[in-house]
């Protein structure tokens, strides 16, 4: 008998795994399509970071929502997320920059983070080692922190098989199957199944899709490394992730070492997802002007992935305009692990005709014609 569902999700990432587990809990039938392991696409190279600190207030609220499913997770998913909530800490080093922070924390606390902002006093007991002369202000948020992208999606496999979501891995979705502007089925190597509904949550890969519909999306790939030292001379082992607005680098305790990155961000979009050790040099320089006990340690590894950026950096939500039955959650620009729990509530409220949880209208596939203002919180 030929396969059907309600719902195909497309890309077993973080992403489609968070929506399928929420659509099953809803008791619809649903299918994953993964075209290689689920989670091998941008989650496995996430870093983990999970953060409330943001300047658009959906991204704001997303990652609100999403803390209590990271907090609640061996009883939501069964596993361990592994989240540890060591703090967020942002250094404004201009005037400008103190002001994105202290508009930033207002919203935040409006939508009801604890987050505040710090004085260099305040910072320098977090980053004892630093040089902080050129530190005007810091903003911290205490519950931000990190999570564990590998053993987000191992549990959220699990999680789905057990509810009953067929997970399909090494099965590519081929074609989506329309007649009269509505969708029939989506075409894998196996054969068709029939389904009213897709969502694709296919990241970084989405555009090339939505193409062959006629559709452009605006999601970029963009190429991001992350860096490993095998020692961390002058960091407090339990230093929050500091983000350094100055130069875009960020930085974390890692065990006895540190993992650090950002700083890349004007690159031009492409599909190169391998890890160049010769950009390390200049990370470096970045990261031991306000370091510099890290002169001393030694680049032990790193990895390199795709970010999925769009053109205002706030991921894509909802129904394809034109196209009856096909579903866009993708483009999360970098915020994809942290928001996709809450994502997967609110692509399973717009399916089931429910009021979705949070105002996700900022992210409406069809908005790219408007002027948009970017997030003010990329690095
Ligand atoms: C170096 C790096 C660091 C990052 N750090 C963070 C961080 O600290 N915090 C954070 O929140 N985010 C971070 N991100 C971003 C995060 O990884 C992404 O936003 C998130 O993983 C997106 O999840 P996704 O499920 O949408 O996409 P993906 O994980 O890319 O999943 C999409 C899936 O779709 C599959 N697919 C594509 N086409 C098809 C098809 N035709 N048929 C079937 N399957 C298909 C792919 O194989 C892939 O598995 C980072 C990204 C990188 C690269």
């Amino acid at each position: 008998m030929p396969a059907s569902a309600d719902v195909v999700v497309v890309g077993g990432g973080i992403v489609g795994l968070c929506v399928a587990h929420e659509l099953r809990s809803r008791h619809l039938r649903v299918i994953v399509v993964e075209r290689g392991r689920c989670g091998q696409g941008s989650t496995a190279r996430a870093t983990g970071g999970i953060r409330t600190q943001f300047g658009a207030e959906v991204n704001v609220r997303l990652s609100l929502r999403a803390l209590v499913h990271f907090r609640e997770w061996s009883d939501r998913y069964g596993g361990d997320v592994g989240y540890r909530p060591i703090g967020y800490l942002f250094l404004a080093t201009t005037p400008s920059q103190v002001e994105q922070l202290r508009r930033g924390v207002a919203l935040q606390r409006a939508c009801g983070a604890r987050n505040r902002l710090l004085d260099r006093d305040e910072i320098a007991r977090c980053l004892p080692g630093a040089v902080l002369d050129d530190v005007l202000a810091g903003s911290f948020g205490p519950d931000d922190g990190l999570g564990d992208p590998g053993s987000a999606t191992t549990s959220l496999v699990a999680a789905c098989r057990r509810a009953g979501v067929e997970v399909r891995e090494d099965t590519p979705m081929v074609d989506l199957e329309l007649r009269g502007g509505r969708l029939e089925g989506v075409t894998t190597p196996e054969g068709s199944i029939a389904a009213d509904v897709a969502v694709l949550a296919t990241g970084a890969w989405t555009s090339p899709i939505t193409r062959t519909l006629g559709l452009e999306l605006p999601i970029e790939p963009h190429h991001r490394q992350v860096y490993r030292a095998n020692a961390a001379p002058g960091v407090p082992g339990d230093c929050p992730l500091t983000v350094d607005l100055g130069s875009g680098v960020y930085f974390h305790p890692d065990g006895q070492g540190l993992i650090f990155g950002g700083g890349d961000r004007e690159g031009e979009p492409g599909w190169d997802d391998r890890f160049h050790p010769e950009e390390a040099p200049r990370i470096i320089e970045l990261l031991t002007r306000r370091l510099p006990g890290m002169t001393e340690a030694e680049l032990s590894g790193g990895w390199a992935g795709l970010r999925e950026m769009t053109p205002d950096d706030l991921g894509v939500v909802g129904p394809l305009p034109g196209i009856e039955g096909i579903h866009v959650a993708a483009g999360f620009s970098g915020h994809g692990f942290m928001h996709a729990p809450a994502v997967g509530e609110v692509v399973a409220a717009m399916l089931c005709g429910e009021t979705p949880p949070l105002d996700v209208s900022a992210l409406d596939p069809a908005r790219f014609q408007r002027r948009l203002r970017p997030e003010a919180y990329v690095f």
